[in-house]
């Protein structure tokens, strides 16, 4: 038998917070009408696709939605049988396994519209497509002057069905922002040309903002990713759950007097007599070394900085007075409750955002649980 040694971190991903999370937000689209895309791209945020996906189902999620069409394929393949947008491809990507197993696929162009329907043809069956409009976000999305062709395009190709007109917010997660509005005008021009064309898709356009905060927006069906995972990109406060701990444990303690110095380049020195606290987890880890010096630990009790450089595979932390025995919990970042550092306080300190920090905890030295 295999040898597993125990991991020296881990990121235990709690699919109770998850569901309480898909709950909350099916709840409020539930209210205005909407169903629910639980969008589980890039891994699930970091947090397990398949994992996840199941979980929002279980929770009042109808839907999912992936970045790739291999990421779609890799969830029908687990057997998921939900609904299932995929929605941005290279132009050499093959549609036809997407058609053949249900994926719903997202169009911009009348060249992706034309490579879908090949793709239609080929698999013998039809393509369940959802037309995007660029309303103001400037990525991907058909322009409002190529509209009309595209529109016509999808209506008159038999080999089409025409599931949904769909956008995508810019500035969703700054309330008030006038860019919303003059996104959801857009939208409203885009959809009626597709009503006078003859179609009658459905309509989404809210991502996880949105979904907290403009029930107008709600349309058919949302599109929350962040919140999910139980983090907040809205000011208000809202009842969500982050899903994701990050913990090690303590591997060595020691004392050192007051003036010495840790860690490469001895940019950290001890100002009196100290324990410190060795944790095996690195930036080959996940822990950013800009982290160094400037970021806390939740650790017997307390939380303890983080002295001196993150290594590539270590970091030590100032314990003052308290000798945690070896083997003690060490939280990385965690949901905050009992005052533990979150991805949120280590984007803050960053300057990025916690999107950025989850979805980079899939590591392979790494070992992901799920409660
Ligand atoms: N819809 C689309 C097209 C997306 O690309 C994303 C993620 O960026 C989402 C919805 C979910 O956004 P959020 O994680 O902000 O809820």
């Amino acid at each position: 038998t295999a040898h597993h040694p125990a991991p020296r971190a881990e990121v235990v991903i709690d699919l109770a917070a998850v569901r309480h999370n898909v709950a909350l937000l099916a709840g409020r689209a539930a209210a205005s009408g909407a169903a629910t895309m639980a969008v589980v791209k890039a891994d699930g945020y970091g947090h397990g696709a398949l994992p996840v996906a199941r979980a929002a189902l279980a929770a009042g999620a109808t839907w999912l939605g992936t970045s790739s069409l291999a990421e779609a394929l890799e969830l029908r393949a687990a057997g998921v049988t939900a609904p299932l947008l995929s929605w941005l491809d290279p132009p050499d990507v093959d549609f036809a396994p997407g058609v053949a197993e249900g994926v719903d696929l997202s169009a911009s162009s009348t060249a992706e519209l034309a490579r879908i329907a090949g793709a239609a043809a080929r698999a013998g069956t039809r393509a369940r497509v959802h037309l995007k409009i660029d309303t103001g976000l400037c990525r991907n999305g058909c322009p409002p002057q190529r509209w009309a062709e595209l529109v016509k395009t999808a209506a008159a190709e038999p080999d089409l069905d025409v599931v949904a007109v769909w956008s995508h917010l810019a500035c969703a997660d700054e309330p008030g922002h006038p860019s919303i509005d003059r996104q959801a005008e857009r939208f409203a021009d885009a959809y009626a040309q597709a009503l006078d064309a003859g179609l009658r898709p459905m309509r989404h356009l809210a991502n996880s903002a949105a979904t907290l905060t403009r029930p107008d927006l709600h349309f058919d069906l949302v599109r929350p990713g962040i919140a999910v995972y139980g983090l907040n990109p809205v000011p208000q406060r809202e009842d969500l759950r982050p899903a994701m701990t990050f913990r090690s444990t303590v591997v060595l303690t020691k004392r050192v007097v007051a003036g010495e110095s840790v860690s490469y380049g001895h940019t950290w020195t001890a100002p009196r007599d100290t324990t410190l606290a060795l944790v095996p987890v690195g930036y080959a880890d996940g822990v950013p070394r800009t982290l160094s010096n400037r970021m806390d630990v939740w650790l017997a009790g307390r939380r303890r900085p983080i002295a001196g450089r993150v290594c590539m595979d270590q970091i030590v932390v100032d314990c003052g007075d308290d000798e945690p025995p070896e083997g003690s919990e060490v939280v990385l970042f965690g949901g905050g409750a009992t005052g533990e550092p979150t991805a949120t306080e280590w984007a803050d300190v960053i300057g990025t955002i916690d999107y950025e920090i989850v979805t980079g905890m899939y590591r392979p030295r790494v070992r992901r649980r799920y409660l």
